[in-house]
């Protein structure tokens, strides 16, 4: 054998040990043996996806109050418990329709390398009429599976994760747990993410209150780097400024006390009076009616939750595992 064969056999040898000790990827390019690398973005066993199935799918509407609300509380706390978390109930009592009702948030810390934390929350409940698909078992959903991943990934700040209940009410689980917070806590909560109707509108967006705005800023930046698109109120709604949005989920009681928030929604802000209330061009207002189910959005925009869901994941675990201010 020549040298110039012998050459060519030792090459030849090492690309096929690269290529059995899964060196390649499919795309051909060359990478370090996997247990080398630290590991890239922390995955989740869970995805949203299922995590919003077995919400809406397996309850069904979950009004505050009602058994099916407890049942869904119940539910959060043991994928937390499973998730390794030591999740805590937190009961309060509101009023209703003349009543005194309860409900509770369930709330679990994952610590970061500061003890500054974000707390992001999505309310569990829904209205009677649909199964709460939309609003808000997706919102649910996508916390569960940033909680599902970021359980053993260092993050800088502390995560406290908060399904908050009765927010259909009048917010009255994130007033409770707000309530709950000691004057420390507050001024160490460097922001409040809230996801409320996330998959199933025409497009995402993500807002933040207009003197703060640097949460949806930041990752709205970040998400055009990964190529995907998250839009703001375009703010054609004199009564909603571009870049924010109304008082109406559990952002409020965070932007009325000064810390910034960063909500995320899909909707469609050129529809209707220009306030996000219309979700879809081709079905109109989903939120509240009985086109909320998965059955219903999955026949009209087939594949469009799931495909959202995983978007915004992509953009939140990035965020969360790197940002700083
Ligand atoms: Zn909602």
């Amino acid at each position: 054998m020549t040298r110039k064969k012998l050459l060519l056999l030792a090459v030849a040898l090492l690309l096929l040990s690269l290529a059995l000790s899964g060196a390649f990827t499919g795309t051909g390019a060359l990478q370090a043996a996997p247990q080398s690398v630290p590991s890239a973005a922390p995955t989740a066993a869970t995805s949203a996806y299922e995590y919003m199935a077995e919400l809406s799918d397996g309850i069904g509407s979950r009004v505050a109050g009602t058994p099916s609300a407890v049942q869904a509380a119940g539910l959060i706390s043991e994928w937390f418990t499973q998730l390794g978390y030591e999740p805590a109930q937190q009961d309060f009592a509101f009023k209703a329709g003349g009543a005194t009702h309860t409900s509770s948030n369930v709330i679990a810390t994952k610590a970061g390398a500061s003890t500054k934390q974000i707390i992001i929350g999505a309310h569990y409940d829904s209205v009677a009429v649909g199964r709460g698909a939309f609003d808000n078992a997706s919102g649910v959903a996508l916390m569960m599976q940033l909680a599902d991943a970021l359980r053993a990934a260092p993050t800088p700040y502390t995560l406290v994760f908060v399904a908050f209940g009765a927010e259909e009410l009048g917010e009255k689980g994130s007033d409770a747990y707000f309530a709950s917070l000691t004057a420390a806590q507050k001024a160490d909560t460097v922001l409040m993410i809230n996801f409320d109707s996330v998959a199933a509108g025409d497009a995402m967006y993500c807002y933040s209150s207009a003197d703060q705005a640097w949460p949806q800023l930041t990752v709205r930046s970040l998400a055009r780097q990964m190529g995907i698109t998250i839009l703001t109120n375009p703010g054609l709604n004199k009564d909603y400024p571009y870049g924010t949005t109304g008082d109406w989920s559990d952002h409020v009681v965070f932007a009325k006390n000064g810390i910034p928030y960063l909500y995320f929604e899909a909707t469609n802000w050129l529809l209707g009076d220009k306030d996000g209330y219309v979700n879809t061009v081709k079905c109109g207002e989903i939120w509240h009616s009985k086109k909320d189910t998965i059955s219903y959005i999955e026949q009209q925009f087939p594949g469009r939750m799931e495909a959202q869901l995983e978007a915004e994941y992509t953009v939140l675990i990035d965020f969360l595992t790197t940002y700083t201010r």
